[in-house]
């Protein structure tokens, strides 16, 4: 092997945290709670996703990529979190396709108004 590798141990257990993270925002009925972290969970999803780019650029000797990289996962992180709300009347995690697109105002599950995510728990 060329060069440096990731231990498959690690990539394991941060794929592990991500899909748990990703179920958990999914499925749990706690808006409150997936409120509190959805800012911090997608900061930390672009941190390893910046670190695996950062990874993968130094072993194939293109740095230059990530001037692209990081400012699209920034951009990413933004959107995600800006498009994505949570219902406190029945915890549906409710998203919009469509980054530019403003995000929902109301569940279509239970038309119940949606706040907007992070910020202090109430
Ligand atoms: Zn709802």
């Amino acid at each position: 092997m060329n060069g440096a590798s990731l231990p498959t141990e690690a990539i394991f257990l941060l794929f592990l945290a991500a899909w748990a993270g990703f179920l958990f925002f999914s499925f749990s009925r706690n808006a409150a709670l997936k409120r509190r972290w959805f800012a911090l969970y997608v900061a930390a999803l672009g941190l390893v996703l910046g670190g695996v780019a950062t990874f993968a650029a130094a072993r194939s000797r293109t740095m230059e990529s990530l001037i692209v990289v990081f400012p699209a996962l920034a951009l990413w992180g933004f959107l995600t979190v800006r498009q994505i709300r949570f219902c406190d009347a029945c915890g549906a995690s409710v998203h919009r396709l469509g980054a530019l697109r403003d995000p929902p105002k109301s569940c279509p599950k239970c038309g119940a108004p949606l706040e907007r995510t992070g910020g202090p728990p109430k």
